[in-house]
């Protein structure tokens, strides 16, 4: 017998409909190049229907494409919900990948109108000539600020909200519509798409902003530092007037300072971003004695954050790290540390340096190399595999590329160890983990202690081939500016923080290291350079 509850669509347009009525007032601070616009969510959510009825007023359909190359700005977020509540999909390119990249992911989905800014501008000027199928851009800033452009074909974004109706309401959809599609940034091969839907956003945001996650609420302030391009902004865009918190944009600025200034006057309670960004804010906020205002929280994500700097935060500012694991694939989060009040400081900082467990709606697993499931004993790793509402079950458009598992799970390629009350701990990714007989070294974990010595910058570890141990790690560092550092150095402070087998027998120094546009270092870039000689062993 089927129960007597209503039957609604989870959609992405309720979300912003629900701030609009019950968050009306809450503040948006967006940074827009030159422009700093100060609205609430009822404005934002007026001009989005404006925009959405202009859309489909030019023909935009459920299914249609269309894509966007631009910072985190309040029209970036209009145009999130404008596209997506009318059925179209938003391909979010990504400004951080290659020209190239960027090229093949706008051609690969094919549509025929881009949203830039003016950020963006020189970049698409750049990018055109590679988009036959892109005829037209529309520039997302004020009238008057409407640029000189080689680019042919340029319409002025508040034109099209000019005139827009005021009366459009959203339509109905399916919720297992498409709605966002995001790219992975494309480390082996070309980037790989991953196509979200209304469902999936939804539920991932009513889960993942509860209390064992972002823990969010109408008190908190959040800074959008991840690009909307990337995983949909680890669901910012979404969590903010979900939860109707104040939402504060920077554009493209990530300068320390002016993070730092915004965080201070902005009234930011929650900050999410790479442990990059919070180590150079640590950095900053020491070399002039500062403190950090309101902020509680930092959520990081990406690559795992260091011990020290969890320390720091809690100790010196009382900010606590909520630590979370994702990937484009997973939508944003999957799992998320929670670390309940009552902890010593030791055992709370060993808690945020766990990624946590799945939060509702996700479930993980580990497998041995020939597929058998592997215990949760804390101290077995394993091929982190997962499953739920907003886990990706195919590639964008390429179905030759094998995700999942014949069970319908999720293969991620990370190496992960799960405790036995399931949280998990990630080792590395599984083109990186050391094999050395038989037994494997975290890349991540040398790195991490390695990082710990006082004048190093910043270091990585790859393989080398090795006749009798199969592989050995190669450990490369940068070094602080005008250093002595020597390998002997380096090994003697990794003697009481590693395994004696883990010691690399190799220790190369370098100027800098390569990233990618997450901020992960390149290891297949090192790979590389070990193959020319331009690193030796
Ligand atoms: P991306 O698709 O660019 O978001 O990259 C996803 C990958 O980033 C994952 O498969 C992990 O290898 C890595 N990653 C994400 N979150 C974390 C984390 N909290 N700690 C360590 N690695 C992470």
């Amino acid at each position: 017998m089927l129960g007597l509850h209503q039957d609604h669509p989870l959609l992405i347009s309720a979300i912003l409909e629900h701030a609009a009525v019950n968050y009306a007032d809450v503040a948006i601070v967006s940074h827009a190049g030159a422009e700093i616009i100060r609205t609430d969510y009822a404005r934002l959510a007026a001009r989005t229907r404006r925009l959405a009825s202009s859309l489909r007023a030019e023909g935009f359909r459920p299914g249609s494409f269309t894509g966007s190359l631009a910072w985190n700005t309040h029209r970036h977020l209009e145009l999130f919900y404008a596209v997506t509540g009318i059925g179209a999909v938003l391909h979010t390119a990504n400004p951080r990948l290659t020209p190239s990249q960027i090229a093949y992911t706008v051609n690969f989905t094919g549509y025929d109108t881009l949203f830039i800014d003016l950020d963006t501008l020189a970049l698409a000027e750049q990018l055109a000539p590679q988009l036959p199928n892109t005829t037209r851009y529309v520039i997302m800033t004020a009238r008057e600020l409407m640029p000189h452009t080689a680019l042919t074909n340029v319409v002025c974004y508040e034109d099209l909200i000019d005139v827009g109706k005021d009366n459009f309401s959203w339509p109905v959809l399916d919720e297992r519509t498409a709605s966002t599609l995001c790219f992975t940034s494309g480390t082996t091969g070309d980037p790989k798409g991953a196509l979200y839907t209304h469902r999936g956003c939804v539920l991932s945001a009513l889960s993942s902003g509860g209390g064992n996650g972002w823990a969010l609420s109408a008190d908190d302030g959040i800074l959008a530092v991840p690009g909307y391009f990337h995983c949909n902004g680890w669901a910012v865009p979404f969590l903010a007037p979900m939860y109707g918190t104040r939402l504060v944009m920077p554009g493209r600025n990530m300068d320390t300072a002016f993070l730092h200034r915004l965080i201070m006057e902005e009234d930011v309670t929650v900050g999410p971003a790479v442990p990059t960004i919070w180590l150079q804010m640590l950095d900053y906020c020491r070399a002039h004695n500062l403190r950090l205002s309101n902020l509680n929280r930092l959520f990081t994500g990406g690559t795992a954050p260091p011990a020290v700097m969890i320390d720091a935060y809690l100790r010196d500012y009382d900010v606590r790290t909520f630590h979370a694991w994702g990937m484009t694939e997973t939508t944003h989060l999957s799992t998320s540390s929670f670390i309940p009040r009552d902890l010593p400081r030791d055992a709370a900082i060993e808690k945020m340096r766990s990624q946590g467990k799945p939060v509702f709606g996700n479930e993980i697993r580990i497998v041995d190399d020939r597929g058998a499931l592997v215990a949760h004993d804390g101290t077995t790793p394993g091929h982190l595999q997962v499953r739920g509402h907003w886990i990706a079950g195919s590639y964008f458009r390429r179905p030759d590329i094998a995700l999942m598992t014949e069970d319908g799970w999720m293969q991620t390629g990370d190496v992960v160890v799960i405790d036995p009350d399931n949280s998990m701990h990630i080792v590395d990714r599984a083109k990186d983990v050391i094999k050395s007989g038989g037994e494997w070294i975290s890349s991540q974990a040398l790195e991490e202690a390695t990082n710990r010595h006082a004048r190093v910058v910043e270091s990585a570890v790859i393989a080398v081939e090795h006749p009798r141990w199969q592989e050995r790690p190669l450990l490369i560092i940068v070094g602080e500016a005008g250093a002595s550092l020597t390998a002997d150095d380096v090994r003697a402070h990794l003697i009481p923080l590693v395994p004696k087998w883990w010691l690399p027998d190799a220790v190369a120094f370098v100027d800098e290291l390569p990233h990618g546009p997450t901020g992960k270092i390149q290891k297949d870039v090192l790979r590389l350079w070990l193959q020319d000689g331009k690193i030796r062993p």
